[in-house]
Formats: C-alpha cells, structure tokens, sequence
C-alpha cells in the first residue's frame, strides 16, 4: 500500500471521538474545543527521543505507554483532569506494524481517561513522540510548586526508585525475575490523574517526580521561599527495589541512585496538618498509598536526613540535559 504522511495519520492517528466539547480534531488545520464555564485550561508537553528517554528497542506499546503518561503526570501535578492531547511524532520510516501496536495502546489508553486526541504532526526524522496535554481544572483549584507552607507535612505517592532500578536491569542486562515489577514502572508510569484531581480540595502544592525526589522537591522549596526536612526512613521502597539493594548492593540502600534519577511519574505534595486525615482517605478511596516523608521548613534548605539523624549531600541532583 502507498502509505503517504495523509494515510498514516488516517490509519493510526485518527480515532473515534467521545467527547462532545471536541468541535474539531484531526482533519483541519486546528483543532477546535470548547473550555467549560468555570473551568481553566491547562497546558503541558513533553518529548521522549529515542536513545535518550528510552532505549532503542523498547517495545513501540511501551513507548505509546510512556509518552502518554509522562504528560498525563504533569497535569496530575496540577490537579487537572485530562481531556485532549496533540500527538507531534517522528518517524524514521513507515512501519505498519510499529504504528499498529503504538496506535492501538495510544487509543486505549486515551480510552481509559476519556481524553480525545484532537491534531497533531508527522514527520520523516529519528524517532521521537512529542505529546501536548490539556486538561480542565476548577478555577482557582489547582495544585502549584510554590505554594507550599511552614509545618506542612510532605508526602508522596506509591514507591519510589522502581524506575531507577529498573533502567539499571535494563543497561546491565539483569536476567532476574525478580526484577521485572522494576522495569515495568520504568516503561509503565501511571499519573496519579484521578487521586490528584480530588487533592485539589486539601491541598495546594503538588509537583511529579520525575527527575527525582532531591530535584522536583528542590524546585516545591525554592518556588515556595521555604526548607524541607525529609526522613530516609521513612522513604517508602517497593519490595522490588528492597531485594535490589540486598542482593546487588551488599544489603545498602544507594539512596543517591533512589532519589536522583527520576522517571518515577509520582506526585510530591505537602498537606496541612488538619488535612492528613482526608488526604490519607482519599488515598485509601483510591486504593493509593501515600507516605508522609517529612516537613516543610522555614529555613530554605533541603535537608534529607538518614538513620543516624546524619544529614545527606546529594550533589548529582537529577537529570540534565545539558
Ligand atoms: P498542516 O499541513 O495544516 O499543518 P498536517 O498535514 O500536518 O496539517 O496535518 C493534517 C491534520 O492531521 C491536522 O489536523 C493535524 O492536526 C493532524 N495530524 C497530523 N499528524 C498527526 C498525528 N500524528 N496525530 C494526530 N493528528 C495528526
Ligand atoms: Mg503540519
């Protein structure tokens, strides 16, 4: 079949839509929504390049996972509820069936959160997947980085380090079954899009992980002029990285490896002390664990304190791209 750039996107990227404030999605030169009364729009995007964000071979479901779900955090991060996206793809060729199963776990899951994908661009070029994300707030209610106050408690959302991990099996090549739940929170993040939306009613200050616990909390005090005291021990690990650290580390915690490589995809955020209680049964409503991990401070620095009440310097502070 002659496939044109036209039948490409008439193939793989144009989907049934389901939602009824799309008044035009791919087909024209735009996209046309109509934003809700009361509502405001926000706008997030993040690229994932092939050999950078990923590795070459992932698997192009894990890809469509990814790319998708790494915007849907950061609308997470600010309490907002998906509703479109734009898809800005590069592709090296035409592989039909590459675009069929990146396709199909793209659709499905903009199924899941009943989200439309509304437009987007494809060109010739080395692989790489640029989503742009909207979602819909209540005016006034969202959750930001500099609005976190003295005697907050800090918390987090599910384990963190799992990615972490799990990129490591993956460059050296592990073959331990163990492993695996490790590698699958790598290719497999879930924003905590459902749980943060109802945040919104109990806090203010939210960011996600994903450049690791000392950076993304790093920016929550710099944005908010305040410290933070964060307890190690109370940094909540999954089972999965536990036997890492005991079996491939000598039974340390490499808490630099946990807490500065990021691709977590989990939220960060500080709650009132009157609000623990609802925000640990909202949690619970939604069958997510949450860990208070420390406090917010007035003095403005970030101290990350271990079991022998030792503070710790994490000087390698997250990815850079530069
Ligand atoms: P234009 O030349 O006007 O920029 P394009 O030829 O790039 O339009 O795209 C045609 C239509 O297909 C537009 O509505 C655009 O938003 C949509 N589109 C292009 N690529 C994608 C894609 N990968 N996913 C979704 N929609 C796409
Ligand atoms: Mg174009």
């Amino acid at each position: 079949m002659n496939n044109s750039e036209f039948d490409v996107i008439q193939k793989y990227f144009t989907f049934p839509n389901t939602r009824n404030d799309v008044i035009l999605a791919v087909g024209d030169d735009c996209a046309c929504v109509t934003v809700p009364e009361n509502r405001q729009l926000l706008i997030t995007t993040d690229t994932l390049i092939s050999g950078v964000h990923f590795p070459e071979d992932t698997s192009p479901e894990d890809i469509a996972y990814k790319s998708l779900m790494v915007n849907l955090s950061d609308l997470a991060a600010m309490g907002a509820k998906p509703a479109w996206v734009t898809l800005a793809i590069s592709l090296a060729d035409i592989n039909d069936s590459w675009l069929q199963a990146f396709s199909s776990q793209f659709s499905s899951l903009l199924s899941r959160y009943n989200i439309s994908l509304i437009g987007g661009d494809t060109t010739r070029g080395k692989l790489s997947i640029t989503v742009q994300a909207m979602g819909l707030a209540e005016s006034g209610k969202i959750l930001r980085r500099d609005q976190a106050k003295t005697g907050d408690y800090v918390f987090v959302t599910a384990n963190i380090g799992d990615a972490a991990v799990g990129l490591h099996v993956i460059l050296n090549q592990l073959a331990d079954q163990k492993l695996l739940p490790c590698v699958n929170r790598l290719n497999r993040p879930e924003a905590r899009v459902d749980f943060a939306s109802e945040l919104t009613s109990y806090s203010r200050c939210a960011i996600d992980i994903s450049d690791g616990l000392v950076a993304d909390l790093g920016h929550i005090v710099k944005a908010s002029c305040c410290g933070a005291k964060i307890m190690l021990a109370d940094v909540p690990l999954s089972p999965a990285v536990r036997y890492y650290f005991e079996h491939y580390h000598k039974g340390s915690i490499d808490w630099s490896m946990v807490l500065t490589r990021g691709d977590d995809y989990e939220l960060c955020f500080t709650v009132g002390r009157d609000d623990v209680s609802a925000v640990k049964a909202l949690a619970q409503k939604h069958q997510l664990k949450v860990t208070c991990i420390g406090e917010i401070t007035v003095p403005a620095e970030l101290l990350f304190i271990d079991e022998n009440d030792k503070p710790v310097n994490f000087s390698n502070t997250g990815f850079k791209h530069f």
